[in-house]
């Protein structure tokens, strides 16, 4: 077998380690990814030294994850995860292991983890692979296999469940039967789970390659409802850019009403980070609407754009979702003004009428052509102060 590319980094944390007399090991995403030939960027090493030990050869280390023994070393290619050996002990609340038992023995270690594809290590001083579980051979042939009982691994914590469909989404792989049996029987115990955990799993499985697949497996489960919200049955999400918000709009283009039903302090309750949740609302909002959309809502929607950070990839998933009328506006806004740059715009398309005094209707249309017209003829950015007086000095008076 040969070896990979392990950087300078890694090396050196290892070496230091075997130092002071811990052999420490290459296991997780790394390892799969190697295998699968994808590009690694997340390392997590396992060491027979103790969080304390460590501490004491990286007193640079932050260990808060200590009590779980786990210290994370700040290095040049990103911070790394190190974690004590530990073996199998009995779990509570379905989430997390009553206390944890640190072992020098890494087949034990292996053997306390999730899936096959996971139970790998890499000894980087003997150039040699530990594989007591056939991981190898369940990474070629795209398996997720809970290593040993997949009833009890998933039991101990239940958020392995959504971890498994997590991989599904991202690498394409299936379930082994029994994996998905007991995927079913174990799925309510997502309850016992924090919204946070939840949220970091199901952001990756809406952004996965294999989402399509991911999502029936959800439904297949019954587990439909892990948001806030209930995921509706038509989905038409694979040619939406992987972009976590805008697979969400997918998600709800086809029945905006499920989105309605939340509330935002839901979302972010999940740790959904607020913009996220704003877009994904106004966006939904705006496909919701038949075209042709009135003037108004034409101005107000491009100047909501410009707050986007990836404007092309939205264009791109109106597109996808049917909406070509949403790219020509923008194509014929960019027409009337080629000079306007939206960063010039300190203010919300909200509070520029506010200030005007004008409701929703025609009005704000041609409010909102006139004002845009005079920022892009403005050498420079425009301050709110100005714009307050441009719009008193036209519309407040007139109101
Ligand atoms: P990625 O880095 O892409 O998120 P990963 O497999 O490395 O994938 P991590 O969360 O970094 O995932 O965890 C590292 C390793 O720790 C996993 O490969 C697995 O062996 C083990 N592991 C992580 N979470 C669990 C869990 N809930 N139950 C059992 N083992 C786990
Ligand atoms: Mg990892």
């Amino acid at each position: 077998m040969n070896s990979f590319n392990i950087p300078a980094a890694i090396t050196e944390i290892v070496s230091k380690l075997k130092e002071h007399g811990f052999s420490t090991w290459v296991v997780g995403g790394a390892i799969r990814n190697y295998f699968l030939h994808r590009h690694i960027t997340d390392w997590d090493l396992s060491t027979q030294a103790t969080p304390g030990e460590m501490m004491q050869i990286f007193p640079y280390a932050n260990a808060s994850g200590a009590d779980f023994g786990c210290v994370l070393l700040p290095s040049e290619i990103g911070t790394i995860q190190i974690t004590t050996l530990r073996e199998e002990s009995a779990y509570k609340d379905h989430r997390r292991p009553h206390h944890i038992v640190f072992t020098k023995d890494i087949v034990k270690d292996l053997m306390r983890r999730d899936f096959t594809c996971n139970a790998i290590a890499f000894d980087m001083i003997k150039q040699r692979w530990i594989d007591p579980l056939g991981g190898q051979k369940d990474i070629q042939n795209q398996l997720i296999r809970a290593v040993r009982n997949p009833q009890l691994r998933l039991q101990e914590d239940a958020l392995r469940i959504l971890r498994a469909i997590r991989f599904v989404s991202e690498l394409g792989f299936s379930l082994a039967p029994d994996l998905k049996t007991a995927m079913v029987q174990s799925s309510q115990d997502i309850a016992y789970l924090s919204k946070e955990r939840i949220y970091a799993e199901w952001k990756r499985i809406v952004s996965g390659e294999h989402v399509e697949v991911a999502l029936q497996i959800l439904r297949d489960i019954r587990l439909t409802d892990l948001l806030p919200v209930q995921i509706p049955a038509i989905v038409d999400v694979k040619n939406v850019v992987p972009i976590f918000w805008l697979r969400m709009v997918a998600l709800f283009a086809h029945d905006f009403s499920k989105l309605l039903e939340s509330s935002p302090r839901n979302w972010i309750d999940f740790g959904v980070p607020k913009k996220y949740w704003h877009w994904i609302r106004a966006m939904s909002e705006l496909l919701y609407i038949p075209p042709p959309l009135s003037d108004e809502q034409r101005y107000a929607w491009v100047s909501w754009a410009r707050t986007i950070d990836d404007q092309k990839a939205m264009i791109h998933t109106t597109a996808v979702l049917g909406r070509t009328d949403i790219e020509e506006y923008l194509k014929h806004f960019y027409q009337l003004y080629p000079d306007l740059d939206f960063h010039r715009l300190p203010m919300t398309t909200t509070e520029m009428l506010h200030l005007a005094g004008i409701k929703k209707g025609p009005k704000a249309g041609q409010f909102l052509q006139s004002l845009y017209q005079w920022v892009a003829n403005q050498p420079s950015k425009v301050t709110p102060a100005q714009i307050e007086k441009w719009i008193k000095a036209r519309y407040t008076y007139r109101v």
